[in-house]
C-alpha cells in the first residue's frame, strides 16, 4: 500500500490507454468489436470498458480504480452523482421483508431514501441517534440488512463510533454502508474497521471545484459486482467527460483536504467564544462532544464546521450578510468556501417540526472552508461575526 499522495496520482497506472501522461476523455457511447464472439466477450465482462458507456467506460474505470486505491478497498463503481451510488446499493443490496438502520442526523437524500422511497417497496426502518453505539445495538433486527452510517454528520458534526457499529452489525448479520463524503479518506478509512461499502458525493470534496456531479461507491468485488448489475438497470451513468473532471480533482485531494482541515480548524478555534457565538460544532476542538472519538478514527477533522448564533436567525442573517470571500451555496468541499443556513434551504422540502427535531437550529450556519489563505478566511469570518453581536 503506497501513501495516499501516490495513490491519487497512480491508482489507475495500466487503466490509461495509449501514451497519454493526462487520461484521453472516451467520449463514447459504444465502442466496436472486430467479431461477434469478441463483442459477447466484451458485453458480458462486469464493469468493463469496451462495449456501452452504460456498462463501464475507460473513464469510470481509472475514477473507480483511483478511489478504491484511497479507500483501501478492493474495487469500485461510480455514478452521476452521490444520489445515484446510495440508491443503487440500496436497489441492489435490499428486497421487500428488509429493515435498515439509518442515522437521524445523515444527509436529506438519505434521509429520504430510507423513510420516503424504501418503504413503498417493502422495505422498513428505524432512525437513531447516531451519538448512542447502544441505539444502534438496539435497532437491529433479523431482518436486518443494511445499517446506514454518516460521521461526521451533515450538518451536525455528529460521530458515529465506526469500529463499534461495524461490530455490532456484522454480528447481526447486516452490512455496514458509510457515507465518507465528510470526512474524505484522507482522514477517514472505513474499510480499515471493516466497514462493507464506502460511498461519496463525488460532487463535494473528491471532485472539489464545485463543477461536477458524481457518485462513487467501493467495496469488495463481489458487492460491487452485485451494485453494478443494478446500475446497469438504473442507469445513474456519469458522463464521460464528468468523470474525467472528477479524476482531475481527485488528483490533488490529498493536498487540499490538508488545507481544507487547517482553515476549519482554525476557523472553529477563532471563532468558538466570539461573542455573536453560541457554539461551534468541528470534531477538532476539544469542546466537540466526541472529540475522543474523533481522534479514535480520524487522522484529521474535517473541512466542515457549524456555527451556532447567539442571535438565532437574525443572528445567522448578520454573519452571511457580512462575509466577503464565502459564498452563500449549497455543497460544500469546494476550492472555494461555501456557507448555507440550513434551516431556510430545507425549509420548503422538510417542515419545521421535523428540522428542529433532528436538532437544526435557526441560528446555524454550516460552514464548508475552502483552500483560501487561512489568515484571509479567519479575518473575513471574525468581521462578519461582529456584526452578528447582539443582533436578535
Ligand atoms: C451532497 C451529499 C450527498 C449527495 O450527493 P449528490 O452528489 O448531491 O447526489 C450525500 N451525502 C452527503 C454527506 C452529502 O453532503
Amino acid at each position: 500500500m503506497t501513501g495516499l499522495g501516490t495513490a491519487a496520482v497512480h491508482g489507475d497506472d495500466g487503466l490509461v490507454p495509449g501514451a497519454a501522461v493526462a487520461p484521453p476523455i472516451v467520449q463514447s457511447a459504444t465502442f466496436s468489436a472486430e467479431s461477434d464472439e469478441r463483442f459477447t466477450e466484451i458485453a458480458t465482462e462486469s464493469r468493463g470498458s469496451a462495449f456501452y458507456t452504460r456498462y463501464g467506460n475507460p473513464n469510470h474505470a481509472q475514477v473507480a480504480a483511483v478511489v478504491a486505491a484511497l479507500e483501501g478497498a478492493e474495487t469500485g463503481l461510480v455514478t452521476a452523482s452521490g444520489m445515484g451510488a446510495i440508491s443503487t446499493v440500496a436497489l441492489a443490496l435490499l428486497r421487500a421483508g428488509d429493515h435498515v438502520v439509518v442515522q437521524r442526523s445523515t444527509y436529506g437524500g438519505t434521509t429520504s431514501l430510507a423513510t420516503g422511497l424504501l418503504p413503498r417497496f417493502g422495505v422498513a426502518y428505524t432512525q437513531v441517534d447516531q451519538t448512542d453505539t447502544a441505539a444502534f445495538a438496539g435497532a437491529l433486527r433479523p431482518q436486518t440488512r443494511l445499517v446506514l452510517v454518516e460521521t461526521p454528520s451533515n450538518p451536525l458534526l455528529e460521530l458515529t463510533d465506526l469500529a463499534a457499529v461495524v461490530e455490532l452489525a456484522h454480528a447481526a448479520g447486516a452490512l455496514v454502508v458509510v457515507d465518507n463524503t465528510f470526512a474524505t479518506p484522507v482522514n477517514q478509512r472505513p474499510t480499515a474497521v471493516g466497514a462493507d461499502l464506502v460511498w461519496h458525493s463525488g460532487t463535494k470534496f473528491l471532485g472539489g471545484h464545485s463543477d461536477v456531479s458524481a457518485g462513487v461507491v467501493v467495496g469488495s468485488a463481489a458487492l460491487i459486482e452485485r451494485v453494478w448489475r443494478t446500475a446497469i438497470v438504473t442507469g445513474a451513468t456519469l458522463g464521460p467527460v464528468d468523470a474525467w473532471l472528477l479524476l482531475r480533482g481527485i488528483r490533488t485531494l490529498p493536498l487540499r483536504v490538508e488545507r481544507h482541515n487547517a482553515n476549519a480548524l482554525a476557523l472553529a478555534r477563532a471563532l468558538e467564544g466570539h461573542p455573536a457565538v453560541a457554539r461551534v460544532r468541528y470534531p477538532g476542538l476539544a469542546s466537540h462532544p466526541q472529540h475522543a472519538l474523533a481522534r479514535r478514527q480520524m487522522t484529521g477533522f474535517g473541512g466542515v464546521l457549524g456555527v451556532e448564533l447567539r442571535g438565532g436567525r437574525a443572528g445567522a442573517t448578520a454573519l452571511l450578510g457580512g462575509l466577503r470571500l464565502a459564498k452563500r451555496a449549497a455543497s460544500l468541499g469546494s476550492v472555494s468556501t461555501l456557507v448555507v443556513h440550513p434551516r431556510s434551504m430545507w425549509a420548503g422540502i422538510v417542515d419545521a417540526g421535523q428540522l428542529a427535531a433532528a436538532g437544526i437550529s435557526d441560528g446555524l450556519v454550516r460552514v464548508s472552508t475552502g483552500i483560501e489563505d487561512t489568515a484571509d478566511l479567519v479575518a473575513d469570518f471574525l468581521a462578519a461575526a461582529d456584526l452578528a453581536v447582539d443582533v436578535g
